[in-house]
């Protein structure tokens, strides 16, 4: 073993030049070698990619690489083939390319020197190249961006869906998936989707103890935004709007107020694209105001700050654009405006979408208001959704945010909680959220009707509080892990081992909660600084 390790420290040097592994890449590169299904998440900026990269190069045969960002894949490509002393080791094959370039690009495989061939799914599907792919030695498959395979991810893509149809009809050798998205849901949809339930699981914190998070509501948010960036001079910052028409008129108004700002949005031109993200990347422009056309394969180190002028679809999206905050380890504020008026909106959107399509979009905004409306740690919440446990006391960065900087007065909750666990418990866990507050408060609606739970003893039992009150106790409840959120259902409430524990007596600490923050937005804001 010892031997080995040594070896492939010795070809990580040899290829990349790099004298030690990042995280897990060492391990996750030795099962994938003894023949491995081999399922990483990783934030972005972890290094995914030599985790095939590396074992491609050193195997024998061809890996099938497939990805789903044809801008990206020459640039991968590229990387490769400057990395090794024979060029023409990594190829791509896509749509991109025309009939003379795809048959080069069969030829040069046939001739045996490649070793990563980088495949867009919808190629790898075409029943055109399947006997191509069958007569070919294949090392390994390697699935890039997975989460595309989930329509709970943030980028659902159909094709996606075939791939372990088409694999299965190809070759019998390993599958390695690797995706920065890590919700518990989006992970299971996955692995079941693949087919690769037993594979290995290697998972890094998806943590960033630098990054400070702060909400603030949408008051003068013209106003406040100038304040803000005039008050981090001269720093490099990212401002995301929703709309085109957002982006043009707000980079407009920064500049009238003698920000160095400019427009990024896919409307643009794009030679006026390239240029702006040219000048945002040179330091000749301070701040870019953009669509989330913005950010895909970027890796500016200085970024300051990342303030969303419009709350995002999903806490995920949040995590990705936030993400490029801070990567140099340095400071990184990200700031979000929120206004429960834009939810509604995206709501009213959503109701045009086709049923399931509505559902997700529904569940997604749900979490992005707990987000924005909790008073508990930021961080904290964020990890959660990504399955992650969090001590906001003694985490890395458990200081990083509005609510840890300027805390909300605590209140002991315990009795409430243990009637709400025995609700669960008696009404056998077959419902979500917002059916339990309609029991808890004694309000009607269809669910409570068809089950006939107004004529039980608990309905109303909660009537005194607010249904904010209860509302908060069942998120806090389920982040602080008394409440599993059901995977199959996503939504329905189950009741943990620690909250069975409650129950029996058995569990001793007190349950303590910070009423959630009520954004009203009749009122000015207060002030912030
Ligand atoms: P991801 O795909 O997870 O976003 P990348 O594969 O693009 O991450 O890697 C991020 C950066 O880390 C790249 O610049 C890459 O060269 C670098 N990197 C990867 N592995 C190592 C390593 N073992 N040592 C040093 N740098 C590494």
């Amino acid at each position: 073993m010892s031997a080995k390790k040594a070896n492939l420290s010795g070809e990580l040097k040899k290829y990349f030049g790099f004298s030690t592994f990042k995280g897990q890449q060492e391990l996750i590169i030795e099962e994938l070698l003894q023949g491995k299904d081999i399922f990483v998440l990783m934030p972005t900026g972890g290094g995914k990619s030599l985790c095939y990269q590396l074992p491609a190069l050193i195997s024998e045969g061809t890996a099938i690489v497939v990805s789903p960002l044809i801008a990206l894949m020459k640039n991968q490509v590229d990387a490769v083939n400057g990395l090794s002393s024979e060029n023409g080791v990594a190829h791509v094959l896509n749509s991109s390319l025309n009939k003379t370039q795809t048959k080069q690009v069969f030829d040069d495989i046939r001739s045996g020197k490649t070793k990563l061939l980088y495949v867009a799914p919808e190629s790898l599907i075409k029943e055109d190249y399947l006997e191509f792919f069958k007569e070919l030695k294949i090392s390994f498959f390697a699935i890039d961006e997975a989460h595309c395979i989930s329509e709970w991810g943030h980028d659902f893509r159909p094709e996606y869906r075939n791939l372990k149809f088409i694999i299965d009809k190809i070759a019998d050798v390993p599958v390695i998936a690797l995706t920065a998205t890590a919700t518990p849901k989006v992970q299971d949809d996955i692995q079941k989707t693949l087919g690769m339930t037993n594979a290995l699981v290697f998972k890094e914190s998806f943590n960033r103890p630098n990054l400070y998070y702060e909400v603030c509501p949408k008051v003068n948010v013209d106003k406040e935004i100038v304040k803000f960036i005039n008050k981090h001079k001269c720093k490099s910052g990212i401002v995301y709007c929703l709309s085109r028409r957002k982006v043009e008129e707000f980079s407009q108004l920064l500049q009238v107020n003698g920000i160095n700002a400019l427009p990024y949005h896919a409307g643009l031109d794009q030679k006026v694209r390239v240029t702006n993200q040219d000048k945002f990347l040179m330091e000749e422009a301070d701040v870019i105001v953009a669509t989330i056309a913005f950010g895909m394969g970027i890796d500016k180190p200085d970024v300051r700050f990342v303030i969303h002028y419009d709350f995002p679809k999903s806490l995920e999206s949040y995590y990705q654009e936030t993400g490029r905050a801070g990567r140099d380890g340095g400071e990184g504020h990200c700031l979000a405006f929120y206004d429960p008026k834009d939810i509604e909106k995206l709501e009213k959107f959503l109701a045009q979408k086709p049923v399931s399509e509505r559902e997700i979009g529904l569940q997604l905004l749900n979490e992005v208001v707990g987000y924005a409306e909790t008073s508990m740690s930021r961080r904290q919440y964020i990890l959660y959704y990504f399955g992650e446990t969090f001590d906001p006391i003694t985490g890395a960065g458990a200081n990083m945010c509005d609510n840890a900087s300027n805390p909300q007065k605590l209140t002991d909750a315990t009795k409430d909680l243990e009637k709400v666990l025995e609700l669960i418990n008696e009404t056998k866990e077959k419902f979500k959220s917002k059916d339990l507050i309609s029991v808890i408060v004694g309000k009607e609606n269809a669910v409570t009707k068809s089950y006939k739970l107004e004529q039980t003893s608990f309905f109303g039992f909660g009537k005194h509080g607010k249904e904010n009150y209860w509302k908060t106790i069942l998120r806090q409840a389920t982040v602080q892990n008394f409440l599993l959120k059901d995977i199959e259902t996503y939504g329905v409430l189950k009741i943990s081992p620690k909250g069975h524990q409650m129950i029996e007596g058995k569990f001793k600490e007190k349950f303590l909660i910070a009423e959630d923050r009520e954004f009203d937005l009749s009122q000015t804001k207060a002030d912030s600084d």
